[in-house]
């Protein structure tokens, strides 16, 4: 670590105590800019990281509502609007009980680099609440939704800010959310993406980031003249990304043997077929049901609970070529890293936000394999939602090809900007550099010239 990220991260440490997913992502970031600011004093003089790391806005509030059964609940809002240097603060909402200030930041802070890469005009942000909407009624969900958004409205526009879906925000939450906002705004604006296809939603955004990761891991292994076809890939979570991440390895002629949600995993040696995909998708998005079920219907999978012991997970141990994490951040550790070394896998693209421990990313570095992180590789779905915003001003809807072309041009570009990056200052193959440094370069120039604001 240079002098430089030491002495940044000592301060990040000291003004931001107890936030160690905001602290993880910043370093990681800096250490791929110390490169860039060495030749730019510029960008050094200007303070132009030191300015990125500070959220522009913070915006903290109570979620009273009253549940099914008349008892009055609080939950924390939250929505960090990190950086509106290229385009409204952009990025999803995570309702989980497990959100809290530090993980927002760091969310809203890769968003920043991500959503730069992706070369549409967003700027970033990220918010949720610790709200849990594990197992909770439709009506619950609802009355919480309508609640998040009575404060949530004031802070947000289809030109100021625009949030999304992530963990526990799929379309039905995005759904509430709407209603609500256009009930007290009393407009039907773009304020939200993901949004159903009859009001405002675009063909292939529930898809986007999932393939969009498998499209990124396709454009990796043809900087060494392979495909996907015939790959075993291990895959985490069985929620949105997971799901279409799966659908589109199956595509591309690609087997998948491992799900999993924060119970535990499935191991299927014979490969998750679109018919047992059609299944999870079933249970996960209709009953809502938990992924140990998998082996009640196909025998031959097998289930293993998390065990809260283990000093690693068992789902990266097992023999394959191709890994993509899209659960939760640091879900592979470094015993992981090596672990996945060790059963031959050399593709890794991060479905998931920040998956991957400091440590376990150094050990894919030191390995030279095909690393895609998540700032990079899971794109696609802003992407999208940028696209549906782009429909939405347009007020005209895109057929499903010409948005999924799109998609796949845009994965094919941020590829290219990280390899190029990477190449130009002097790391090639490291895509963590090419993707910090493409992601910065845009976001310091139009800071600079639009003055210390
Ligand atoms: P989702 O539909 O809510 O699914 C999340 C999945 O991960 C579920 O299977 C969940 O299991 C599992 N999970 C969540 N927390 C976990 C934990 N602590 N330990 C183990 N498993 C856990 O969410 P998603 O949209 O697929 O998001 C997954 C990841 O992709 C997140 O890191 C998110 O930030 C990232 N991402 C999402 C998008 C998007 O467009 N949705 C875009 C970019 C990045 P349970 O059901 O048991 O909770």
């Amino acid at each position: 670590m240079s002098d430089y990220v030491k002495d940044l991260m000592a301060e990040v440490k000291a003004k931001h105590p107890a936030q160690p997913e905001f602290h993880q992502a910043v370093q990681e970031v800096a250490e791929s800019l110390s490169l860039v600011l060495d030749r730019h004093p510029e960008y050094r003089s200007a303070k132009i990281l030191e300015r990125i790391i500070e959220p522009e806005r913070v915006i903290i509030f109570r979620v009273p509502w009253v549940d099914d059964q008349g008892e009055t609940n609080i939950n924390i809002g939250y929505r960090i609007e990190m950086n509106s240097a290229i385009g409204p603060y952009k990025g999803g909402l995570r309702f989980h009980p497990s959100v809290n200030l530090g993980i927002l930041k760091f969310l809203a802070f890769e968003q920043v680099f991500k959503n730069s890469l992706t070369s549409l005009p967003m700027g970033g942000g990220k918010g949720g609440s610790d709200f849990d909407p594990k197992g909770k009624s439709d009506l619950k969900i609802m009355r919480f939704c309508q609640a998040f958004m009575s404060e949530l409205f004031r802070h947000i526009g289809p030109n100021t800010d625009v949030p999304a879906g992530d963990i526990g925000v799929g379309g039905r939450e995005i759904g509430y959310l709407f209603g609500q906002y256009k009930k007290l705004r009393n407009e039907f604006t773009g304020v939200l993406t993901g949004k159903g296809l009859n009001w405002g939603g675009s063909l292939i955004r529930p898809e986007a980031t999932g393939y969009g990761a498998v499209y990124f891991a396709a454009e990796m292994l043809t900087t060494r003249n392979e495909t996907l076809e015939g790959k075993v890939c291990l895959v985490s979570g069985s929620g949105n990304v997971a799901q279409y991440t799966t659908e589109k390895i199956l595509d591309l002629g690609g087997k998948v043997v491992t799900l999993s949600d924060s119970n535990g995993y499935i191991y299927d040696e014979e490969g998750i077929n679109k018919e047992k995909l059609n299944f999870i998708m079933e249970l996960k998005n209709v009953r809502r049901g938990r992924i140990k079920e998998y082996v009640d219907k196909y025998k031959k999978a097998i289930y293993k609970d998390i065990d809260p012991y283990l000093d690693h997970n068992p789902l990266w141990d097992h023999k394959a070529q191709c890994a993509f994490p899209s659960a939760t951040q640091n879900e592979i550790n470094w015993i992981d890293a090596q672990n996945l070394i060790k059963n031959g896998v050399y593709v890794v693209s991060e479905g998931a936000n920040m998956p991957t421990t400091i440590e376990g990313v150094n050990i894919f570095l030191d390995n030279k394999i095909l690393y895609g992180p998540g700032k990079a590789a899971n794109a696609g779905g802003v992407s999208v939602s940028g696209l549906e915003m782009s429909q939405n001003s347009q007020r005209l809807p895109w057929t499903r090809e010409e948005v999924d072309n799109r998609l796949h041009l845009i994965m094919k570009n941020i590829h290219n900007t990280c390899v190029e990056m990477a190449d130009r200052f002097g790391t090639p193959g490291n895509y963590v550099n090419g993707a910090n440094i493409g992601g910065f370069l845009k976001v310091a120039d139009a800071m600079i010239d639009q003055g210390v604001v």
